[in-house]
């Protein structure tokens, strides 16, 4: 029966595909495709893996001896033998694996959620608590094969593994993609997407611009968020349709439903192959007013998709995606200046902005971050405060940074900067930092220093910043999120995340006037920057520099060469000053 579910749209574009339920991190696996000349090696280490469980249960059954508790065990030691050795169990993996060329934990943990949706709906008590034992000894068996590794850390893909008209990996038996589905995706998870099977993501739980979001545009794939109950209502290998640009998930459409989505899916396509005729021209408006277009980039590799997208250089490079997936190990300047280099090189003489680590709130790492439960990590120890705390991290990103410098041009940009003397204490460390090289007889370059503007302090404190920096970049995902007050990794209020609340709009009018007024660089490098929709009203509002993921570059380009920003301004101070500026901007467009 077709259904769809809501959620929030973060990704845009459609996938077609079949669902794969990632639905307990304790099961966390990883999920490849094997060969078919594999799939005997496979079945065999299912085999072994159940072998070992079977003979360790024979075993502890031998020894439990007779104490009256020991009835209890032996019959619970009883049920779990039976339960390996079930058919249904058995066949169902053997099929995953031989049919869609799964890999054996894959396989199992597919059975393992079939079948557990069959205990769920007995009306015997008893049966229906039998689920936690399958979900036991599956588990056993999944430790004695040794196959614990992240959901999605799969192995790149097998040589036989076909490739479908999109390129996107294909399920052979059934000619369809894989579509992940999971209660949450953290953002050092969703960086190892590239590497995996899927092409696209449904989760229960996250914000618009959650850093998980964030990392799914970038990496340009559908994908809905906050679809709450996903994980309950969809089964594995349900036939979805993602709509990316709705934020719905289809759930077993009907074939006129599907049809229509095809078709969608090729008109997109089609657009896209359009958009890319756009690449080589220059970004001007109408009354040639020349806008720069500028990417966000997470890992070094991304600048690549910058410069294909014809971005004039890197507005944010959010070095932080550096520092995860490392079980708190922080990467040392070597690593570091490596890494920066690639993304100097990657960009060919554009330059590139380098955030410093922003680390805390949706992007934790394990290391040295306190894991109060009860505390607000958005309000912590974040970003530059947490750089300020450990000035031996931070001193040793920075060398790395100006180091990189000499390769290409460069600029430092300082996150969640709010107080005077944090400012003062930072460019100190900057100028540490080189006085450290010189006394090494390193060789670094010269950069510009910024400060984003993403705290509703920093934006009404503005000609402050300017004293010391030479630009500023307007993070408008944190400044939304602190001027009003919402959690913008929480579902639950994502309806009153208003990137438009006329406080907002206020605080980004104010930032860029001063800074036109004085001469100095304001750019946005927050989701607003690459929205469509608000393009215009920014130019109206004095923007000239706009910082995105690559996937959005030709839109807004196409946008900025039909808007002609003498009659934009005024417009655009109208809108600011309504009360209900999404309302006027819709009718007034
Ligand atoms: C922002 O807050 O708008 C921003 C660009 O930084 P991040 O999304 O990484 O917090
Ligand atoms: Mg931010």
């Amino acid at each position: 029966m077709t259904f769809s579910i809501h959620g929030l749209p973060v990704s845009r574009g459609i996938a077609i595909g079949r669902a794969v339920l990632v639905a307990s991190s304790r099961m966390d696996v990883a999920h490849y495709f094997v060969t078919k000349e594999d799939v005997p090696l496979e079945i065999d280490r299912l085999r072994i893996g159940r072998d070992k469980v079977t003979e360790e249960l024979e075993r502890l059954q031998k020894n439990i001896g007779f104490r009256e508790t020991s009835n209890e065990l032996s019959a619970l030691i009883d049920v779990h033998l039976m339960l390996l050795k079930d058919e249904e169990l058995i066949n169902g993996v053997k099929s995953w694996v031989t049919d869609r060329l799964y890999n054996a934990e894959w396989a199992l943990t597919s059975q393992l959620e079939v079948l557990g949706r069959q205990f769920d709906e007995m009306e015997d008590d008893y049966l229906r608590e039998r689920k936690a034992d399958l979900e036991q000894i599956v588990e056993k068996v999944l430790r004695a094969m040794k196959g614990f590794v992240s959901p999605i850390l799969a192995p790149m893909a097998s040589p036989t593994l076909q490739y479908g008209a999109n390129n996107s990996f294909m399920d052979e038996s059934q000619e369809l993609p894989l579509i992940l589905v999971t209660h949450d995706l953290s953002p050092a998870e969703m960086l190892h997407f590239k590497q995996s099977v899927f092409v696209g993501f449904v989760t229960d739980v996250g914000g618009k611009t959650s850093h998980t979001a964030i990392v799914a545009r970038s990496l340009d794939i559908p994908a809905v968020v906050g679809a709450r109950q996903s994980t309950q209502l969809i089964r594995q290998d349900d036939l979805l349709i993602i709509d990316g640009d709705a934020g719905l998930v289809v759930v077993d459409p009907s074939p006129v439903i599907l049809a229509d989505y095809r078709i969608k899916q090729g008109q997109a396509d089609l657009a896209l192959v359009s958009l890319s005729c756009l690449r080589h021209t220059p970004s001007i408006t109408i009354d040639g007013i020349e806008i720069e277009l500028l990417a966000n980039i997470e890992m070094p590799e991304d600048a690549l998709l910058a410069s294909q997208a014809g971005a004039d250089g890197v507005g944010l490079f959010r070095s932080e995606f550096l520092f995860m997936g490392l079980s708190g190990h922080l990467p040392g300047e070597e690593e570091q200046y490596r890494a920066y280099s690639k993304a100097i090189e990657g960009m060919g003489g554009l330059p590139v902005t380098i955030r410093t680590v922003d680390i805390g709130a949706d992007k934790p790492i394990e290391h040295g971050i306190r894991n109060d439960l009860h505390l607000n990590p958005a309000l912590g120890l974040r970003a530059i405060r947490w750089s300020l705390s450990d000035p031996e991290m931070f001193m040793t990103q920075l060398r790395a940074i100006l180091r990189a410098a000499a390769l290409g041009p460069v600029k430092l940009l300082i996150p969640m900067l709010v107080h005077g003397a944090e400012i003062r204490q930072t460019l100190s460390l900057i100028r540490m930092a080189r006085s450290q090289l010189d006394e090494r007889g390193v060789a670094y370059g010269e950069v510009k220093v910024g400060a984003m503007i993403e705290i509703p302090a920093a934006a009404l404190t503005v000609p402050t910043f300017l004293k010391y920096f030479d630009f500023v970049s307007i993070g408008t995902n944190d400044l939304i999120q602190y001027t009003l007050a919402v959690d913008r990794a929480d579902e639950s209020v994502a309806h009153l995340y208003d990137p438009l609340h006329p406080a907002v709009l206020f605080l980004i009018a104010n930032t860029i006037s001063i800074c036109n007024a004085q001469g100095k660089g304001v750019s946005v490098c927050g989701e607003m920057a690459g929205d469509v929709s608000l393009t215009k009203l920014l130019l109206g509002l004095g923007l000239r520099s706009f910082s995105m993921h690559p996937s959005q570059i030709l839109k807004i380009k196409h946008e900025i060469l039909q808007s002609d920003i003498g009659k934009l301004t005024t417009w655009a101070y109208d809108v600011i000053h309504q009360e209900d500026p999404s309302v006027y901007l819709e009718k007034s467009q």
